[in-house]
Formats: C-alpha cells, sequence, structure tokens
C-alpha cells in the first residue's frame, strides 16, 4: 500500500506540488496523466525520495515518512534505504550502465546491494531477462540493443529488487512508436500478475486497458481520481477530454 498525504514540492518560486494525497492499494494499478509541467514527474521521484518534498507525509509498504524534510543523517539515510528497497524505479531515459551486458545490469543490484551469491544472482537475471523477452541479448552491451530492449532490460532490473512497488516515469516517452508496445506488453504482463505500479505515461491505450485508476494531474494537484471508463468515457469532464483531444 501507498499513502501520501499533503505532499507539496517547490523548485524556488515554481511551486510544482500543492498539497498532493493519494492512496494505492497493493495490486493496483495507477495511471498518473496531465499537461506537460503539472508536476508528474516530480511527484513519482519525491515518492522515493529522488526528489525531497517539503511538506508531507509518504508511507510505503509499512514504511512510514512524515515530514521526510524535518529527516537528517543516519535517520534520513536509513529511511531512504528503506523506501529505496520497497521501491523501483523505471525511467524514460532507461539509466542502464553502457560498460555492463544486459545481464550485469539487471543483477548489479542484487549483487551489490542485496549481497547475492553471484551464481543464484545469475540465474534470476537470466530468468527475468527471459520474462521479458531478452534471454538472447543477456551478454549484449546496451549501445547494442534498441530503445525498446533497453528498457525491457531496465524493468528486469527493477523486478531483480522485488520490489514491493513499481514506480515508472513515462517509460515509452524516449521510443519509437514502433518500439512502445513490447514494453507496454511487458507492463500488462507484469500488471496481470498483480505487481503494484505507479505509471506516469501519455499512452491512453494503456491507460484505458491496463489501469484500476486513473489520476489527472495539473497545477501540482490531483484534479481528478477516477476510473479509466469515466476518465476516458462520454461521461469524463470537459477539462480531461480537453487534455485527452490534444494528445491524440
Ligand atoms: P512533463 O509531462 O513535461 O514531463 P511533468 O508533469 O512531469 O511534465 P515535472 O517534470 O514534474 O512535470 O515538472 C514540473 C515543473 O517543475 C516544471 O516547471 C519543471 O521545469 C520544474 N522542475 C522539475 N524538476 C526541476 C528541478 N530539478 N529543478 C528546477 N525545476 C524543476
Amino acid at each position: 500500500t501507498v499513502r501520501v498525504r499533503g505532499l507539496a514540492k517547490a523548485f524556488g518560486a515554481n511551486q510544482v506540488l500543492r498539497n498532493v494525497s493519494l492512496e494505492v492499494a497493493k495490486g493496483e494499478v495507477v495511471v498518473i496523466m496531465g499537461p506537460s509541467g503539472s508536476g508528474k514527474t516530480t511527484f513519482i521521484r519525491s515518492l522515493n525520495l529522488l526528489e525531497m518534498p517539503d511538506r508531507g507525509s509518504i508511507e510505503i509498504c509499512g514504511i512510514e515518512l512524515a515530514e521526510p524534510a524535518t529527516l537528517a543523517g543516519v535517520e534520513l539515510r536509513r529511511k531512504t534505504l528503506q523506501i529505496r528497497h520497497a521501491t523501483a524505479m523505471v525511467f524514460q531515459s532507461f539509466n542502464l550502465f553502457p560498460h555492463m551486458t544486459a545481464l550485469q545490469n539487471v543483477i548489479e543490484g542484487l549483487l551489490s546491494v542485496k549481497g547475492v551469491a553471484k551464481v543464484v544472482a545469475r540465474e534470476r537475471g537470466l530468468a527475468l531477462l527471459g520474462k521479458v523477452g531478452l534471454l538472447e541479448k543477456a551478454d549484449a552491451y546496451p549501445g547494442k540493443l534498441s530503445g525498446g530492449q533497453k528498457q525491457r532490460v531496465a524493468i528486469a532490473r527493477a523486478l531483480a529488487m522485488d520490489p514491493e512497488v513499481i514506480l515508472f516515469d513515462e517509460p515509452t516517452s524516449a521510443l519509437d512508436p514502433e518500439l512502445r508496445d513490447d514494453v507496454l506488453g511487458v507492463m500488462r504482463d507484469l500488471a496481470q500478475e498483480g505487481m503494484t505500479m505507479l505509471v506516469v505515461t501519455h499512452e491512453t491505450k494503456f491507460a484505458r486497458e491496463v489501469a484500476d485508476r486513473i489520476i489527472f494531474m495539473e497545477g501540482g494537484h490531483v484534479i481528478e481520481d477516477t476510473v479509466p471508463e469515466q476518465f476516458f468515457g462520454a461521461q469524463a469532464s470537459e477539462r480531461s477530454k480537453q487534455f485527452l483531444g490534444r494528445l491524440t
């Protein structure tokens, strides 16, 4: 379960998040949509403290961070590690290590963070590469992979850490349209397996078919929290119709 209360964040004079609250149940897939600059990326990065929110509280699977901005030193480090163990993040720009093969990228965290034995990590890494359809690319370096393949390696890497929640920040935005479907297919499989997922994306088809809920953000607020049938349906708000009209 993810529970966020009253999250606020400014960059200088730019108040990017204003009092954002949200609850996500275990196994739920929540898609976050909204216009450029509405704070979606900042919100999702705040959940694992890649951005430090100015105010608010975050709870992820029993790890409580009340007003993390007031934490310091050992306590801040301890909480940050706990929250990073519970969550995994998939970035728009993949963030793979270029000097490591696909398999090495996937098992890096298992070896360095979790201290898993190399043979065990390797076996798990190969199984995960198989799951994302890239077993035959295990020994390829990222430079030899397409964007879609890189993103699937990044998803396998996220899964390797056995997270409670996966945070996706526009995972297909950097990909050519024809490469997006493989990545979205892997995400769809994960959703069906019951993974808890928060996904910032403009992919309306994925949102419509896979999301349990749609969060619509604008101006640093959640202005709608609804089911896809409502968000994309005839009863949708004027604002969401206008937004969706511009996307397509
Ligand atoms: P997009 O769909 O374009 O990615 P978004 O809804 O994800 O937009 P954010 O990326 O969260 O929006 O950005 C919200 C605002 O915060 C923007 O005005 C952006 O310029 C600003 N911003 C984001 N990160 C930083 C940063 N590290 N320093 C300063 N300003 C930032």
